[in-house]
């Protein structure tokens, strides 16, 4: 479903009806920081589009996971993540996604384990 979803928690927060911290928006992507951060820097990107989970992108979705990656990379610039950060999208229940608004989570400031919980 590409509509924005009324019910979608995300759709609410891209069409500002539910307030969140964002550090970077453009026509296409908004960056928010997570509201339960797990990190020093936990940030939130999502298309302004509502797709799922990454298993409804295509491949006309290419410029779009550009501007994402783009747009996370800048932001772990911003934020000194020089030592370096994860970058994870959960896909479906068994993965631990528990909002169905495609995102990318950016991690960092802290040193990471893997493999992950
Ligand atoms: P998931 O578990 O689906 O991969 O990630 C969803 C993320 O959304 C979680 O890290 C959760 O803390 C975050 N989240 C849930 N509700 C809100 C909210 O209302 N505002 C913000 N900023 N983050 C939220
Ligand atoms: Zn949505």
């Amino acid at each position: 479903m590409r509509d924005p979803d009324p019910d979608c928690l995300f759709c609410r927060i891209v069409a500002g009806e539910i307030p969140s911290d964002r550090v970077y928006e453009d026509d296409e992507v908004i960056c928010f920081r997570d509201i339960n951060p797990q990190a020093p820097t936990h940030v939130l990107a999502i298309p302004r589009r509502h797709i799922p989970d990454a298993r409804g992108l295509s491949n006309g979705d290419g410029p779009l996971l550009e501007r994402l990656f783009g747009v996370l990379r800048d932001i772990a610039d911003a934020e000194g993540l020089d030592g370096g950060y994860r970058m994870v999208t959960n896909v479906g229940p068994d993965a631990g996604q528990t909002v169905f608004h495609l995102h990318f989570h950016l991690l960092g400031g802290r040193s990471m384990r893997w493999p992950p919980g």
